[in-house]
């Protein structure tokens, strides 16, 4: 054994979890379902399924084991598996491997494989009865994300049915009774967590301390000055979210007499729609110039607000000065590669500042966190009813959230944790979160169900740990009738059976799909990619006619999203001679979008080979058609039945002249004709 092999057996020893190591297999042997439940930190994700993986091998009989551990998401499975294989001193691929969506890494010794749920899912389409699994490990089931609630409905009742099958559940807080109840009484085991003690400041006491001075100017940031317009300009008017209302409520009824006058006022401008930049920069300066060593974690929304948040840090003199500060993000969009930096020890006397979305509140470790700054949001799938439309927007976090936020801050040492909001507005936040299937729009899910061939829909969801209402199902099951994914009986058609292939909403699906067929997938991949990241076109409140003008050359008579594709295209050759930062600059885009369109489109063109839409020989774009007309009436097409909406916030399509319109309806009756020929053939 090499010293690097003790040292890291001396280290998974020290772990709260390996001090139970032998009650859970004990427990796991006894029952075929199990729910462990522990502290973040205390090794559950990276010790249990190397105990399982132990203890069968070692056994008498030698049974060969074949464990599948999921993940909610892509970086986690990725990452952990490499973690887990080193603790082993193993390669990636040897007994441990990893599979997520178009990549993986899986040998013939393989026993141990971390996934994402999506692909235990997608497995589960081929093999119903998970032919030689012997144990599946569901992690993080506290997120209650959509696919972990379904898959638990699935696996609870294949379990009847593969009785030598065990099933584990691994969750970071305390709701484990729920899952336990669900699973007819399966016995919890509870790993007892150890954390520093952590002092805790409110918005109040950091301008108490610090005597910060909040304005209304200071908490119009660039980044939220845009933000603000655009809401302004665009968004309907939202129905608040009960939390939101809850949030306000407090505010208004808030007391803080006990504090300083300067602070009274600071307090009357926060801002609770806006994340303020300026405060944050000023903490992390204190905690540069003054704090003992030790990394901060800043939980921020999404990585629009993280890259923008980064880009203003750089400019500052101390933050921005790289023999100093060593700043990172984490976000879910990031590659492996970029995330394994994070994990890093910085060099003696440069602090590590990272800043990171809602993922490092429980799936992943950074081991040498001392401070903590909490946005106290992070965004979430929401779902209008009334439009049928998801959204991801930035809403508070539940008490439990920002508890595991604090968290962070004690694992190695006494640490400190920065609440950017007032305590009446923690106290206004829900217990919990509420699970995705309940919040979020089923289409996507409804289909999966159909191509799972697991019956009836709403029968199938009744069978949930929370069911939606019956009016959201209702609505899903029409809405896929409407596009034609589902015929009159709920059985999936042709395009159904194509969108269950493709990860995303089904409108992008769509137009994914008809951009192969007729042959202009290049400006489709674009408008695709757009559509799922944060618009481009920057409109600063003070450029703002610059910024049409700019726009407007994009445009010409077209609409939005013929001005993106152009936009984009301008990008691309500007970028090939290194003068994208320049394009964008000039044509008020944003050069962070526009890079991750350019990843999108990557990824997305992968799928659409992956599945067959095109010859996986295509490589050139410019073989592809760019018919104006083909194009518009595939996004309309796209988008419909939402396109009246659409048209009628002015946003996304401009049907300026009654011409427009028919070239548009007439190509659109031609695709749809084109489907019905697809279907009878
Ligand atoms: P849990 O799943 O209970 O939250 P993990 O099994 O993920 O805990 O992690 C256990 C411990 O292993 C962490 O506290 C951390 O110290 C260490 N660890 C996990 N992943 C890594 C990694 N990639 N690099 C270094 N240390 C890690
Ligand atoms: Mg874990």
């Amino acid at each position: 054994e090499s010293p690097e092999g003790r040292r890291m057996l001396e280290f998974r020893r020290s772990l709260p979890a390996y001090k139970k190591k032998e009650a859970i297999l004990s427990v796991i042997s006894r029952n075929q379902v199990v729910i462990i439940s522990g502290e973040t930190g205390c090794g559950k994700t990276t010790q249990i399924p190397q105990f399982i993986l132990e203890s069968e091998v070692e056994s008498v009989c030698g049974a060969a084991c074949n464990i599948i551990c999921t993940q909610p998401r892509r970086i986690s499975a990725m990452s952990v598996s490499e973690r887990v294989a080193s603790e082993r001193g193993e390669k990636l691929g040897e007994s441990v491997g990893y599979k997520v969506r178009l990549e993986g890494m899986k040998g013939r010794d393989t026993h141990l494989l971390f996934c994402t749920t999506g692909i235990l899912l997608r497995r589960l389409l081929a093999d119903r009865k998970l032919k030689g699994v012997t144990h599946v490990i569901v992690d993080e089931i506290h997120e209650r994300g959509m696919n972990e609630d379904f898959l638990l409905i699935i696996l609870k009742e294949l379990l009847p049915h593969r009785p030598e099958l065990k099933l584990i559940l691994m969750s970071a807080t305390l709701d484990a009774e729920l899952f336990s109840s669900y699973f007819n009484g399966a016995p919890i085991m509870f790993i007892p967590g150890f954390t520093y003690p952590v002092r805790t400041h409110f918005l109040e006491n950091i301008l108490e301390m610090t005597g910060y001075r909040l304005t209304p100017y200071n908490q119009i940031d660039d980044y939220g000055q845009e933000r603000m317009w655009k809401m302004n300009k665009h968004a309907p008017r939202k129905r608040k979210s009960q939390i939101a209302s809850a949030v306000e409520d407090a505010i208004m009824a808030a007391d803080f007499k006990d504090y300083s006058l300067q602070t009274q006022e600071s307090l009357s401008c926060w801002n609770p729609d806006c994340i303020g930049f300026s405060l944050i920069e000023y903490i992390l300066c204190n905690i540069c110039e003054n704090e003992r060593p030790g990394a901060v974690l800043v939980f921020m929304t999404g990585w629009d607000d993280i890259s923008s948040l980064k880009e203003k840090l750089l400019t500052h003199t101390v933050l921005g000065d790289a023999n100093r500060v060593l700043l990172l993000t984490c976000h879910g969009s990031m590659a492996s590669s970029e995330q394994r930096l994070i994990f890093e020890e910085p060099e003696d006397g440069v602090r590590k500042i990272v800043l990171t979305t809602n993922i490092a509140e429980t799936s992943i470790t950074i081991n040498d966190v001392v401070f903590v700054l909490d946005c106290g949001k992070a965004k979430e799938t929401s779902y209008d009813a009334l439009n049928n439309t998801p959204c991801l927007l930035p809403t508070w976090i539940s008490k439990v959230s920002a508890k595991q936020r604090r968290g962070r801050a004690g694992r190695v040492q006494p640490g400190e944790c920065y609440h950017l909001y007032p305590r009446c507005v923690y106290d206004a936040f829900a217990e919990y979160q509420l699970p995705e299937i309940l919040r979020t729009p089923l289409q996507s899910l409804c289909l999966q169900i159909k191509s799972l061939r697991l019956g009836s829909i709403s029968e199938f969801l009744s069978r949930a740990l929370q069911s939606p209402e019956t009016l959201v199902v209702q609505n899903a099951i029409e809405y896929l009738k409407i596009i034609g994914a589902l015929d009159e009986d709920e059985n999936l058609t042709i395009l159904g059976r194509c969108l269950t292939m493709l990860p995303m909403e089904p409108k992008l699906g769509k137009m994914l799909i008809l951009g192969a067929i007729f042959n202009c997938l290049d400006p489709i991949l674009t408008v695709v990619a757009g559509l799922s990241v944060r618009d481009p076109f920057l409109t600063p409140l003070d450029k703002r006619d610059l910024a049409e003008e700019a726009k407007s050359q994009f445009c010409g008579a077209y609409s939005d999203h013929l001005a993106l594709v152009r936009a984009y295209e301008g990008w691309r050759d500007a970028e090939m001679d290194l003068g994208g930062y320049e394009y964008c600059w000039k044509n008020f885009l944003s050069s962070q979008s526009m890079k991750a369109i350019d990843a999108l489109r990557r990824e997305f063109i992968c799928l659409v080979k992956d599945i067959g839409l095109v010859d996986s020989n295509t490589a050139s774009c410019n073989e592809w058609s760019s018919d104006v007309n083909l194009i518009r009436a595939i996004i309309c097409y796209g988008l419909y039945p939402g396109i009246c909406s659409v048209v009628h916030n002015e946003k996304s399509f401009s049907l300026k002249t009654m011409e427009d319109g028919q070239v548009l309806l007439y190509s659109l009756c031609l695709i749809q004709w084109c489907f019905c020929l697809v279907e009878a053939y």
